[in-house]
C-alpha cells in the first residue's frame, strides 16, 4: 500500500489522513523537506492557501515539491490545496506550485454565502457527494488537458449557471470542496487508485 504524504504546515490535514488511513493507507505528516523523501503521492489539504504558499516557500518545500509532481507524483488539493495547484489565480501573486493548468478565483462564492453545502455527481463516481464548501474557490478556466469532474449550479449562491468545482490533469486531483469533512472516502479512494 501507498505512503501518502499529508501536507501539515496549516488547515484541515488531519481529515485527510484520517480518511487515507482509513482506507488502509499509510500516512505520513510533511512539516519538512526531509519527510518529502520516499512518499507515493501527496495531499494538500484545505486551509489559508497564502499562509501555506508562505510556508512552502519558507521552508525550501515549494522548488521540491514541485519537481516531485512535474516528475509524475500523484497530488490532491481540496480547496486551499486546489488555489496552490493552480497556475493562475485572480488577482493574486502568492506563492504556488503552479503545475494545473487552470485559473482559479479564490472566495468565490461571496460574503453572504460563504460557506454551504450541496449533493453533486462527480465523475468517476458511483453516486453523488455531499461537497462542502467553505469560503471555496472557483476554477474559472481549464487547459486543453484538465478534465472537469465536477460542476455545481451556482444560481441558489448568488451566481449564475454552472461552475466547475472538481478537475484532474493526469495525476493532479483538484477539488473546491472538502470530502475530508464528510464520512465519504471515495474520493480518497479515487486518488489511492490514482496513486497506485
Ligand atoms: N479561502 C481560502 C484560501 O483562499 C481557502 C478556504 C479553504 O481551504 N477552506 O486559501
Amino acid at each position: 500500500m501507498a505512503l501518502i504524504g499529508v501536507l501539515a504546515l496549516q488547515g484541515a490535514f488531519r481529515e485527510h489522513a484520517r480518511a487515507l488511513r482509513s482506507l488502509g493507507a499509510e500516512v505520513r505528516e510533511l512539516r519538512q523537506l526531509p519527510h518529502l523523501d520516499g512518499i507515493d503521492g501527496l495531499v494538500i489539504p484545505g486551509g489559508e492557501s497564502t499562509t501555506i504558499g508562505k510556508l512552502l516557500v519558507d521552508l525550501g518545500m515549494m522548488e521540491p515539491l514541485r519537481q516531485r509532481i512535474l516528475d509524475g507524483m500523484p497530488v490532491y488539493g481540496s480547496c486551499a490545496g486546489l488555489i496552490l495547484l493552480c497556475k493562475d489565480i485572480e488577482d493574486s501573486e502568492q506563492p504556488r506550485l503552479g503545475v494545473l493548468d487552470a485559473t482559479v478565483r479564490r472566495n468565490a462564492f461571496g460574503r453572504q454565502v460563504d460557506s454551504f453545502e450541496t449533493t453533486l455527481p462527480v465523475k468517476g463516481l458511483d453516486a453523488p457527494v455531499q461537497g462542502v464548501f467553505i469560503r471555496a474557490p472557483l476554477i474559472t478556466r481549464v487547459g486543453a488537458d484538465v478534465d472537469v469532474l465536477a460542476r455545481v449550479d451556482m444560481a441558489p449562491h448568488g451566481g449564475t449557471g454552472e461552475e466547475i468545482v472538481a478537475v484532474r490533469q493526469g495525476r493532479i486531483l483538484a477539488t473546491s470542496f472538502h470530502p475530508e469533512l464528510t464520512p465519504d472516502t471515495r474520493l480518497h479512494r479515487y486518488f489511492l487508485d490514482m496513486s497506485a
